[in-house]
């Protein structure tokens, strides 16, 4: 069992597949994209699982998401999935998606094994969308959830980051679609940790403002509906509606002290907390024959620069963006 020095048990792992992707959202990348850690550098899917088995699972981090970057562009996808669903003892295996490719492989990573899936989507509106992702199709989008639902992936989470000034007039379409669909809408404050600039431009909307506009219009219920995943999300519900809603306050609240979860990057390195620039090179120690006592150790060794608060790594340079830590 892994628990920190503030008496935080840590039961989860947030993956990155890749840090690669098909879009260049506006808050997250530059147009142009960033420097892509060279392929031989990535972590292999035979070392993932060897990770997962020896080290992860052993310490009790049975909750597993699988980010990116983009975690579809992945070669063998539903391959690795099926042998990390199939590990003892993973309890919950998740993915976080842009969901352009996500049409075509959402039977496939259901039967292999992927129980729930996040899919991101700032705007209901596809020239918007284009602008905010630099070129996304939101048809795709708008068909890969449809046939995430299909395929039985539960529950699908539509995961929307308020821009202000672009987006923050589509809140209430967002909670409207919960009355008609069992999709389940996750608004996010943007958050500094992606492009810098644009961030500092635009700042952030608190989501008790997004609350009041659609409790105003509709009224809100504290959600009863059970919603696997919900971390730190605080969940709500229009009366009558299929699906539930809620608000994910990085910025406005700070949640290290419920905090279970840390970060291994497409290049294996284990970061404890997003907001600081501390990693422990795991994919070395590995690639060097270490034991796996050693890479526990190591898991172990990495949660002392976890915090028991952020401060938004005041001072700190960010060496890393959000899609190059698997946001
Ligand atoms: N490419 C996938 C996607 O977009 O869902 C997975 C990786 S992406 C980095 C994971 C999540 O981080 C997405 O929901 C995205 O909207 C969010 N994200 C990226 N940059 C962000 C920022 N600056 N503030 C808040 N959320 C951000
Ligand atoms: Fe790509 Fe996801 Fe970042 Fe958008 S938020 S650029 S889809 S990694």
């Amino acid at each position: 069992m892994l628990i920190d020095a503030h008496d935080r048990r840590i039961t989860y792992l947030r993956l990155s597949l890749t840090d690669r992707c098909n879009l260049r959202c506006q808050y997250c990348m530059p147009a142009e994209g960033l420097n892509w850690i060279p392929h031989e550098a990535v972590l292999q899917d035979d070392e993932i699982v060897t990770l997962l088995e020896t080290v992860f699972l052993p310490l009790g981090l049975q909750k597993l998401r699988l980010t990116g970057g983009e975690p579809l562009l992945r070669k063998g996808l539903p391959d690795l999935v099926s042998r990390i669903a199939a590990l003892p003892g993973m309890t919950d295996l998740a993915l976080t998606t842009n969901g352009i490719y996500l049409a075509g492989l959402a039977e496939r990573l259901r039967a292999a094994g992927l129980q729930r899936i996040n899919v991101s989507l700032d705007s209901l509106k596809p020239e918007r969308f284009a602008e905010i992702t630099r070129g996304g199709d939101i048809e795709k989008v708008r068909q890969g959830i449809a046939r995430a639902v299909a395929a039985g992936l539960d529950p699908v989470k539509v995961n929307m980051v308020v821009i202000p000034g672009t987006n923050d007039d589509e809140i209430l379409d967002f909670a409207e679609w919960t009355l008609s669909e069992k999709v389940h809408v996750r608004f996010i404050e943007m958050m500094h940790v992606g492009d810098r600039n644009f961030f500092e431009e635009r700042k952030y909307v608190p989501v008790e403002a997004l609350i009041t506009t659609i409790r105003e219009r509709h009224g809100l219920d504290v959600g009863t509906q059970p919603v696997t995943g919900n971390g730190p999300a605080r969940i709500f519900q229009i009366p009558g509606a299929l699906g539930t809603i809620g608000f994910i306050s990085p910025m406005s609240h700070t949640f290290c002290d419920t905090c279970n979860r840390i970060r291994l990057t497409a290049d294996g390195q284990i970061k404890a907390c997003l907001m600081r620039p501390e990693e422990q090179d795991l994919l070395g120690l590995l690639r060097r024959g270490a034991s796996p006592e050693e890479m526990q150790q190591l898991v172990r060794n990495s949660l002392g620069s976890k915090p028991e608060h952020h401060d938004w790594g005041a001072g700190l340079p960010i060496h890393r963006t959000m899609s190059q830590i698997g946001g």
